[in-house]
């Protein structure tokens, strides 16, 4: 575990300044984008490297294994900060494709759904926030590119669909996501985050009772693009982690 955290330290030494680099070739404030260290296929005990790395932000794409992994993270934590004040702070985000049957567990742990998709599944989202008294932030997954293997609202959808979402007592709408297609080098990516960021504007134009504050894009293999773009939330994993092992 030594030589991982040290090696875990070093990734993220090099992410975080890559991430600032980024964001002053584009001449943004980095402390305007939040690194989401997505821990999916991840033991507990590398949630918890992170953590005592600094990172705050986790994000999970299944919810039945965020459900197993975050007691596991909490108590490992509790344990070695005996004594130490209160609960660990983590934000949890959701990032994947969500399940309408899993919307109940998914609003009562996570502090932000960054893939909401559809028009039913807000609504399921709102149902379910409605019984426990909460209101969920969520930002709307867009599928940019079109490819038919991606979830997402189609760009040509989303403005029927926002009216719909936003009227939803119980839903916040905070931005949007997008994941750009797999490309050979990171700048053709650009034009997708490109295009997430111009709906965005428009979006912002067109409902401004709604907030349009997060752009959530930017993975391992191109997040420097999506910074440079305007991403407020960029989703890294293996450049943190390393690849993740095999899922079993
Ligand atoms: C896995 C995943 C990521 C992170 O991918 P890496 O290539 O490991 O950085 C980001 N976003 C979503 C939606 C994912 O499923």
């Amino acid at each position: 575990m030594r030589g991982e955290l040290s090696r875990i330290e070093e990734n993220l030494r090099r992410v975080r300044q890559r991430i600032e680099a980024a964001a002053q070739r584009a001449g943004r404030d980095p402390t305007e984008i939040t690194l989401v260290a997505v821990t999916k296929g991840q033991p507990p005990a590398v949630v918890v490297a992170g953590y005592r790395l600094g990172v705050r932000h986790f994000g999970e794409n299944r919810v039945h294994e965020a459900l197993e992994k975050m007691p596991r993270v909490a108590e490992l934590l509790a344990s070695k900060q005996a004594g130490d004040a209160g609960p660990p702070e983590i934000t949890w985000h959701m990032i994947g494709h969500l399940q309408r049957r899993k919307a109940r567990d998914a609003v009562q742990h996570f502090a932000l759904i960054h893939s909401v998709d559809t028009v039913r599944l807000a609504r399921e989202i709102n149902k379910r926030c409605q019984a426990v008294g909460r209101v969920m932030p969520v930002l709307l997954e867009v599928n940019v590119s079109g490819e038919a293997t991606k979830f997402g609202l189609r760009p040509e959808e989303v403005f029927a669909a926002v009216p719909q979402i936003i009227a939803l007592p119980h839903v916040r709408v905070m931005g949007l996501m997008t994941m750009a297609p797999i490309v050979e080098e990171p700048e053709e990516a650009r034009p997708y985050f490109r295009r997430l960021r111009e709906l965005r504007d428009e979006l912002a134009d067109r409902f401004p009772e709604a907030q349009w504050r997060h752009l959530s894009m930017g993975m391992t293999d191109d997040f420097e693009p999506a910074v440079e773009e305007g991403a407020t939330l960029v989703r890294i994993g293996r450049a943190i982690f390393g690849e993740r092992p095999p899922a079993g």
